[in-house]
């Protein structure tokens, strides 16, 4: 006769019961065996921070381009009004509309 797991595990029941598997190593089923968790837990939070990569590059990429779109709206308004006036645009509106469509360029 084998031995079996000797982890508590929590079942349908109201207490812990032991594990129903056969112990494979130290004492512990290969599912509960203390490096098999360490390994679970670690690819779990190799996960979770790939996961939180792809999230924050997904966000960083969306700001970008609603800052994209608002540049362009800004460029095209001044682009606007330097077409419809004659010579009373100030200055600096000029400049701005300038490095707005610089800013635009990949
Ligand atoms: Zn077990």
């Amino acid at each position: 006769m084998s031995e079996r797991c000797k982890q508590r595990v929590l079942g349908g029941g109201m207490r812990p019961r032991q594990c129903s598997r056969n112990a494979t190593r130290d004492g512990w089923c290969a599912q509960h065996h203390p490096d098999a968790e360490k390994a679970r837990r670690e690819q779990t939070s190799q996960r979770a921070a790939a996961h939180h990569d792809a999230i924050r590059i997904k966000m960083e990429a969306e700001r970008k381009r609603s800052l994209r779109a608002m540049h362009h709206t800004d460029l095209v308004h001044l682009l606007g009004r330097i077409l419809n006036s004659s010579y009373d645009v100030p200055q600096h509106e000029i400049r701005t509309a300038y490095e707005r469509g610089r800013e635009l360029l990949p």
